[in-house]
């Protein structure tokens, strides 16, 4: 008889942001009056720049002429697209990647969570601590990830790298030795940066111990500071153990268009086989490609009026994010993150947990954020807030947050 995967079995339910909508539906119910404010979305909530509408308005032109129709494109991307991003991301950084090591694709989560397929199920697995749900739930449906404990709420076979408040929320080097290491900087969802002296401590690990680091750049355009690398190929010695995701998601307002990159750098070899050719047997055998027209938009990102409205859009959630942050932190709030990131990481008050606080902040200010606890167990005790509101939106709720509860 067949049989299924059993490890989706294991999967506990994901339940962090229909539990938050649940809430929110049951609270406006009961207080129709009420006037919701969201700082939980963790999507970009400000249109497409105008020359990325532009540059696929041609496209979609050029889609209904039979002399420039185009049919199926090359699966890693058309070859304008992979020649901007080496160009612009890469080059003018000082980092030489070659068209030809990045390969387009409709996501950062797909691929950081399909990038498991060529990699053995018997790879030790570390993730930090809290952490973008998509790299331990992917490990857990590959059977790498043990078993799942209620009571912890860890999985028995990965290794979990807390990030907390004394180490500046940043992972340290763990004692079991890990085969695989997801680094997402800047985080999600703590907000944290890591430098390029930290960053070079993980690369140098990962030389030493045989690892591969998955580095998630996917908020890499909120960087703000100086020695924060956009790039895990700016550190030396990288190109020959890390692989990176990169969105135009948070950039560019991609969410609902669908486009990102992974590069894997010619010089990553494991056991002398190359992990770009592995990933691009099985990227042209079970992906079609992102279509034209949307990669024609993600090109016109490059273009020197794209990179303004780029820039604009990323300054504006910048903005609401360095508001909360300066704010919450004079009403006498412990927060950190929203300066290289959308993202602000707030310890919640009087010892409360994340799940009370949402409660109370629902109830009394009637503002909706993310209770940390959904992000890993060392996210107990902490809340995320998010700069993609709109600017009058996030300052009333800063507002009514300090009147609740800063008397
Ligand atoms: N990586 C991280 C850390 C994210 O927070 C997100 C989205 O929230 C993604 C990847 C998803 O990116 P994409 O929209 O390119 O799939």
């Amino acid at each position: 008889m067949v049989k299924i995967n059993e490890n989706y079995l294991k999967l506990p339910g994901s339940y962090l942001f229909s539990t938050i909508a649940r809430k929110v539906k049951e609270y406006k119910e009961a207080n129709p009056a009420a006037n919701v404010i969201s700082l939980g979305i963790g999507d970009v909530t400000l249109p497409l720049p105008a020359a990325v509408i532009s540059a696929m308005h041609r496209a979609v032109d050029e889609m209904a002429d039979k002399s420039t129709f185009r049919g199926y494109g090359p699966e890693q991307g058309y070859d304008f697209l992979r020649n901007a991003i080496a160009e612009n991301d890469y080059k003018a950084r000082g980092v030489d990647i070659s068209p030809d090591e990045i390969f387009i694709s409709d996501g950062a989560k797909s691929d950081s969570g399909n990038i498991g397929d060529i990699f053995s199920a018997d790879n030790v697995v570390a993730v930090c601590d809290p952490v973008y749900p998509v790299y331990v739930d992917t490990n857990a449906m590959a059977g790498r990830a043990g078993d799942y404990d209620e009571k912890t709420g860890m999985w028995t076979n990965i290794v979990y790298m807390p990030c907390l408040e004394e180490n500046g929320f940043l992972p340290q080097l763990p004692e079991r030795r890990p085969d695989i290491i997801y680094l997402c900087f800047p985080n999600n969802p703590s907000g944290a940066a890591a430098t390029k002296a930290e960053l070079k401590k993980w690369v140098d690990y990962a030389l030493e111990n045989g690892s591969v680091i998955f580095f998630d750049a996917a908020y890499e355009a909120y960087i703000t500071e100086d020695d924060v690398p956009h790039s895990i190929f700016e550190i030396d010695g990288a190109k020959r153990c890390a692989i990176e995701f990169r969105s135009f998601s948070k950039n560019a307002g991609f969410t609902g268009t669908r486009c990102a990159f992974t590069v894997i750098p010619d010089e990553l070899k494991i056991g002398g086989v190359s992990v770009k050719s592995l990933w691009n047997r099985r990227h042209t055998t079970k992906f079609n490609g992102v279509p034209y027209i949307v990669q024609r938009g993600a090109e016109a990102v490059y273009t020197p009026e794209g990179r303004e409205q780029t820039r604009a859009l990323v300054a504006y959630y910048q903005s609401n994010a360095r508001l909360i942050k300066s704010e919450l932190a004079a009403a006498g709030f412990s927060v950190s993150g929203g300066v290289n990131s959308p993202y602000v990481w707030l310890k919640t008050p009087d010892g409360m947990t994340s799940w009370e606080f949402f409660d109370e902040l629902l109830e009394k200010a009637n503002v909706v954020g993310t209770p940390g606890s959904g992000f890993g167990p060392s996210g107990e005790g902490y809340f995320r807030l998010t700069g993609f509101g709109s600017a009058e939106n996030t300052r009333e709720a800063i507002e009514r947050i300090k009147a609740v509860f800063c008397k």
